[in-house]
């Protein structure tokens, strides 16, 4: 029975609460804070039961989160707000000996570079206030970290090949929409892709290697290779990775847009002065775009995200694929959330709940692969994201 302080009320926030308000044998008490209050009531009146309690907080103010938290006492803080306030929350979770997890690697608002060293700087003294600190428990990251601890515990003896491949095969009716936060959404897009081979990270141009790769119950898809944040960590718990890449479907109208869109300057993160005011053209862009939340209506079609993974097991070379499908408009229908959503927020509630039950324990920062994966695993299905895999059959990805 344990308290859970619930940071960001969007279309993750959702379907974190909704999930830790289903599961009162391990949350008891739930409060759900964000910087629009009403957001916050809005979902908590949808899941009714005086379940969850609202506060309002500004997450880039340690200040006002010590005084949240001390206020409310929850035993661990899932951030779901913006990458941008990662590190305030964990000075607070650290000034009020709570334990943290998040979703999403720190950004500075300033740069468009996403990476592990800010967060994984506070590792010792997470350890020394004996606190716990889950980095990256969504998705991708998450369940990708997840999937490879997997593989490398019951399947391999060395991983050499690892592609982490996320199609999104749905259609949410609108001419152009991000499925989660617009702005930190572009901004993963926009940047140069990185992929690491024998050593060294090898750097492409925005979305310049892409090929179709075939998913299943979905089809062949174009994929586009991104760096994403979670082979940073990966290759660094993994060794013996010869290749990491990861891969993103796009269809070619979302493309054709945002090329308008940055050939226009509207994904730049450098203020203009517009009639006397400075504005960041993608914070504006964001504002008018629709938010991820408002997308799940009249979604259609299903995600697909998985591993693939080759290397040796005694003594001869095995390949394996693990990887989930999520049907939009199911996730809709249980959480009122799109499956992006849902994918990122059912992981966070499970890694909440390994903590809190103490499946997962330890005294630092870690990211999800650190853990064991197999209690993960196994409440995957049970909390919505059944898994498929297949042991020595061609991989999709290689063709
Ligand atoms: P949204 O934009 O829908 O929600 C973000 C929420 O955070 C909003 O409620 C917003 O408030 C709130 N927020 C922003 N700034 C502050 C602040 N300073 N103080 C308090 N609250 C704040 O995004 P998503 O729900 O789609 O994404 C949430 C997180 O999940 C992001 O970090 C995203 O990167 C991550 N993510 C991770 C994935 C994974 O697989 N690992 C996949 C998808 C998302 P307001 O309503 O006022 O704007």
């Amino acid at each position: 029975m344990s308290k859970v302080l619930i940071i960001g009320a969007g279309g993750v926030g959702n379907v974190v609460a909704r999930k830790c308000a289903s599961v009162p044998e391990v949350f008891s008490d739930i409060m759900l804070a964000s910087r629009t209050l009403s957001k916050c009531e809005q979902i908590a009146r949808a899941i009714g039961g005086d379940r969850v309690k609202t506060a309002k907080v500004d997450a880039d103010n340690v200040n006002e989160l010590v005084e949240l938290i001390n206020r409310f006492k929850p035993e661990i803080v899932i951030n779901v707000a913006l990458p941008y306030q990662d590190l305030t929350i964990m000075e607070a979770c650290l000034q009020t000996k709570t334990h943290y997890l998040d979703t999403a690697n720190y950004e500075p608002r300033d740069v468009a570079k996403f990476e592990y060293s800010w967060q994984w700087a506070y590792h010792d003294r997470f350890k020394e206030a004996g606190l716990l600190a889950i980095l990256g428990c969504g998705f991708d990251p998450g369940v990708t970290g997840i999937f490879t601890a997997y593989a490398a515990k019951h399947y391999f003896d060395e991983i050499h090949y690892l592609d982490i491949v996320d199609c999104n095969a749905g259609d949410h009716g609108k001419a152009f929409a991000t499925n989660f936060n617009p702005e930190i959404n572009i901004r993963e897009i926009t940047q140069n892709g990185r992929y690491w081979e024998n050593g060294k990270w090898i750097e492409t141009k925005p979305l310049e290697i892409h090929k179709p790769i075939k998913y299943p119950e979905i089809g062949e898809r174009e994929s586009y290779l991104l760096y994403h944040e979670e082979l940073e960590s990966l290759v660094k718990n993994f060794p013996s990775l010869k290749r990491a890449r990861f891969w993103m479907t796009f269809g070619s109208q979302y493309i054709n847009f945002l090329n308008v869109l940055q050939e226009v300057g509207m994904t730049s993160i450098k203020p203009v002065n517009f009639k006397g005011v400075d504005i960041v053209p993608l914070e504006f862009l964001k504002a008018v775009l629709p938010e991820p939340s408002s997308l799940g209506e009249e979604y259609k079609g299903q995600t697909s995200i998985g591993c693939q993974i080759k290397g040796i097991k005694d003594g001869k070379e095995r390949t394996y694929y693990v990887w989930n499908n999520c049907d939009h408009a199911k996730s809709y229908k249980e959480v009122k959330a799109q499956a992006i959503s849902y994918t990122t927020g059912v992981p966070a509630m499970i890694g909440a709940m390994l903590a809190l039950t103490g499946k997962w324990s330890g005294k630092g920062v870690f990211n999800v692969e650190e853990f064991n994966p197999d209690p993960f695993m196994e409440k995957l299905p049970e909390y919505g994201l059944p898994w498929n895999e297949e042991i020595d059959k061609p991989l999709p990805v290689e063709k």
